[in-house]
């Protein structure tokens, strides 16, 4: 009699397992988006349809396989990531298990193009609920890409259970969103349904945060930052004004890999008691460094939750490190601006997409700080804390970082229309009183005297629109009708095609006929009587001076504005007046102009009755 029990065929075994590792579209975008990681690339492109349910497509410049490996990664169990049991406890890569490739194998049709970095010719492989259907040598770049067509499709009861596109699209951007967090350094893009949805060049971590999350968090994240002999935590948290009603900004990760962990997410809550309203959540980007050894990765096939062996220390040391972040912040609100080199000009300005200016609001602004209310140029500087120094308060000159640091805290995520008539969410009563004959107007807010000069108060507020426009699309220009000439010497010449696409941004459309520069458009804001004095303050400031390059946009920028606020000139009327006030005090530095000059002054009620 022969027995019962038989083994499984493959495909059956992989189909079944499949279950545990891949459970949506979103499951497979994680394991692709990881073995990219894995294989050294610096650029991962995602590219889903109906949210994957027709197809997902992953693309990286990584390491590629030689046709040997492409074929034996569909293999359960196969995989270049550790060799022997002690490997498992000392993981520096994402995967290890070798199930992933095979699992998603037996459910979907996988193309596979893949070139090793040191072979001249690629190989495709074409699998099919685990059968190969084709293996052959192709062309292809240095690289991966996998192309997941039809997923679950010999599984109808999975195919069935998922979810409408909405759910399993936001499945997706969770997962893509966490990897990408975790690391800052690659270049990720994702696209749905042919639109862009994510394009993220390699970043400091806080560029990438506020790249993934939404421009209006950055002036919101709090640093943290501790060594300690059993763990090193990065990151940020929100500052409690930021927390929400939902959860969803809570970010945790231990060498570069996303987990959830309630007890630590406990620390932190208990990190910001007294501080936040009921039922708020704090939001979190925190990155943890262990030793390997000191985790358990293995826990479950997803891998999202971990073991540390110390939680109760890092319990402990999360709760004293955040609390004492945030009472730096309270002290302090202004000090972390991070100087960080990714905050340079934009990394691509092709990719931007177009939006209007917008005035931003920030929360930190207190009307009521001196100003240097009596303060003259010379004594100013005195007058200021470092903390507002640090904002660019009490500077004579601007330096090439601030109008960087405008680009971290001036971005708002919704669109909104144009300056002046905007009215910013301030809870402040304004009013403005002209005081005839002067170049100032005298505001009223809140029971506070401010005296206003308006010509640089324009010019503040207009720099800060230009610069945040220059920032996202190109500055509006307006042909001439008769084209500007001017003769130039070799240097000039030079400087000027160096900063060429610049400038273009900016609004100037040139040409040279032999040493003739030929100006045949410029910004719409420049006025004509002021191009002639632009056009020569560039040249002083790209020959002359010989500017930085990332600050000849900041001198650009300030010289139109200059001549926009020249010929806005004083406020004429009350309502102008409020306008252009509530427009100032919107903005993260309402007390100079770009180049240093005193804007406002407050005169508090004790300083009145001394006139008295
Ligand atoms: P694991 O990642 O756990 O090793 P997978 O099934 O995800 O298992 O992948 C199997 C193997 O295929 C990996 O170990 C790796 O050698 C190879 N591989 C998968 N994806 C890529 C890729 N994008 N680039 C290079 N090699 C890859
Ligand atoms: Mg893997």
């Amino acid at each position: 009699m022969s027995g019962i029990i038989q083994l499984l065929p493959d495909h059956i075994a992989n189909q079944i397992a499949a279950g545990e590792v891949i459970q949506r579209p979103a499951s497979v975008v994680k394991e692709l988006m990881e073995n990219a990681i894995d294989a050294g690339s610096s650029k991962i492109q995602v590219v889903i349809k109906d949210a994957g349910k027709t197809m997902i497509q992953v693309t990286d410049n990584g390491t590629g396989m030689i046709p040997e490996d492409a074929l034996k990664c569909f293999d359960r169990h196969a995989t270049s990531k550790i060799q022997s049991a002690d490997d498992l406890y000392a993981l520096t890569t994402k995967g290890f298990r070798g199930e992933a490739l095979a699992s998603i194998a037996a459910i979907a049709h996988v193309t596979l193009r893949t070139r090793h970095l040191n072979a001249d010719i690629g190989q495709e492989i074409e699998m099919e609920g685990s059968q190969i259907r084709r293996n052959e040598p192709c062309v292809a770049p240095i690289g991966t890409t996998f192309e997941i067509k039809n997923l679950f499709f010999n599984v109808p009861a999975r195919r069935n259970f998922l979810k409408s596109d909405a759910i399993e699209w936001n499945h997706i951007v969770d997962e893509f969103e966490r990897v990408a967090l975790a690391h800052p350094d690659i270049h990720f893009a994702l696209t749905h349904n042919n639109q862009e949805v994510h394009e993220l060049p390699s970043q400091v971590l806080r560029k990438r945060i506020v790249d993934v999350i939404g421009k209006s968090s950055n002036d919101k994240l709090v640093p943290i930052e501790e060594e300690t002999a059993i763990v090193s935590v990065h990151g940020f948290v929100g500052k409690p004004e930021a927390a929400r009603k939902t959860r969803g900004q809570q970010f945790l990760f231990v060498n570069n890999r996303f987990f959830k962990d309630s007890y630590f997410n406990h620390a932190i809550v208990r990190a910001f008691e007294g501080l936040l309203p009921a039922k708020h959540h704090p939001s979190y980007f925190l990155y943890f460094t262990v030793d390997p050894k000191r985790i358990d990765v293995n826990v479950h096939p997803t891998k999202t939750e971990i073991k540390f062996e110390e939680d109760r220390s890092i319990y402990a040391i999360l709760v004293s490190s955040i609390r004492q972040a945030l009472g730096k912040y309270n002290i302090a609100p202004t000090l972390d601006f991070e100087q960080e080199t990714g905050f340079d000009l934009p990394h691509s300005f092709k990719n931007l997409p177009a939006t209007e200016p917008v005035i931003s609001v920030d929360p930190d602004f207190n009307p009521f700080r001196s100003y240097g209310a009596k303060g003259t140029a010379s004594n100013r500087d005195k007058s200021f804390t470092p903390a507002i120094q640090a904002e660019g308060f009490g500077k004579k000159q601007p330096d090439s970082a601030d109008w960087q640091s405008f680009y971290q805290v001036k971005e708002e995520e919704e669109n909104q229309t144009v300056l002046l008539s905007n009215e910013p969410d301030l809870d402040l009563n304004v009013s403005g009183v002209l005081l005839l004959d002067s170049p100032f107007f005298a505001g009223y807010v809140n029971n506070e005297l401010l005296i206003v000069h308006s010509i640089r108060a324009y010019l503040r507020v207009t720099y800060d629109q230009l610069m945040h426009h220059f920032l996202h699309s190109p500055v509006a220009s307006q042909a001439l009708l008769f084209p500007f000439e001017r003769a130039c010497s070799a240097a000039e010449k030079e400087e000027w095609l160096v900063n060429e696409v610049l400038l273009n941004r900016l609004g100037f459309v040139t040409h040279f006929d032999e040493n003739n520069i030929v100006i045949s458009a410029v910004p719409s804001l420049l006025h004509a009587e002021s191009i002639h004095e632009c056009i020569e303050q560039i040249f002083d400031k790209i020959t002359f001076t010989k500017v930085e390059k990332s600050d000849v946009a900041h001198h650009v920028v300030l010289e139109l504005s200059r001549s926009e606020s020249k010929q806005k000139g004083k406020v004429s009327s009350q309502i102008e007046a409020e306008e252009l006030l509530t427009a100032l005090l919107a903005a993260k530095e309402p007390g100079l102009t770009p180049d240093g000059k005193t804007i406002l002054s407050n005169i508090s009620f004790t300083d009145l009755t001394r006139f008295f």
